[in-house]
């Protein structure tokens, strides 16, 4: 029987065009600041994980790449991603970075440094970014561009990997997202969720 279709489940365009559109103008990653607060907002407002369960593109992006393209092996996703301190530890990390970008901004801002037009991918390996930018701008706005588009880049490309390797969403189990927001909710549940 065929199950009747929602405007979000298209929302894994939204994610595409995304990742696309960094490629044009590096500017249009200040546009992922909506996949960083709009989650935040659900579960510390209604006190669950709608975002996840119904609107985050990223997810439906995995799952019609993994089962409805086939690309999966969907294999069982490895325990240790599952534990509780596998997943803590790397949102702890990914703040981290997350703060790290934060700062660099600020001393762009500050000029104390200089902008830097690479796109940082696993937060490792530089690849120059010229392409998109045009100088048109306040430097430290497009230093956070570069650094955002570098974290949901990055982010992507972990979750495509985990993608093909295990089961189509296994990238949700580790998501910082998801573990910061699961979070939100058993506070806000009182333990329950
Ligand atoms: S866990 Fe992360 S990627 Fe998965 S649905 Fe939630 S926010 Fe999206």
């Amino acid at each position: 029987m065929k199950t009747k279709k929602h405007w979000y489940d298209y929302l894994w365009i939204a994610s595409t065009l995304y990742l696309l559109l960094g490629f044009i103008n590096i500017l249009f990653a200040w546009l992922g600041l909506l996949c960083f607060f709009i989650p935040l907002i659900i579960s510390i407002v209604k006190g669950n994980k709608a975002y996840c369960n119904k609107y985050c593109g990223r997810g439906k992006l995995f799952n019609l790449l993994g089962n409805k393209l086939g690309l999966s092996i969907k294999r069982e996703c490895p325990t240790i991603l599952r534990r509780q301190w596998f997943r803590y530890s790397f949102l702890i990390f990914f703040l981290t970075m997350f703060g790290n970008m934060i700062f660099v901004t600020y001393m762009v801002f500050g000029g104390s440094r200089e902008l830097v037009n690479v796109v940082k991918l696993l937060w490792t390996i530089n690849f120059p970014w010229n392409f998109s930018y045009n100088n048109s701008i306040s430097p430290w706005i497009a230093q956070f561009a570069f650094g955002f588009y570098s974290v949901m880049l990055t982010s992507t490309v972990l979750g495509i990997i985990t993608m093909i390797f295990f089961k189509p969403r296994t990238w949700c189990v580790y998501c910082p997202m998801g573990t910061m927001t699961q979070a939100i909710c058993k506070v806000k549940n009182h333990g329950k969720e």
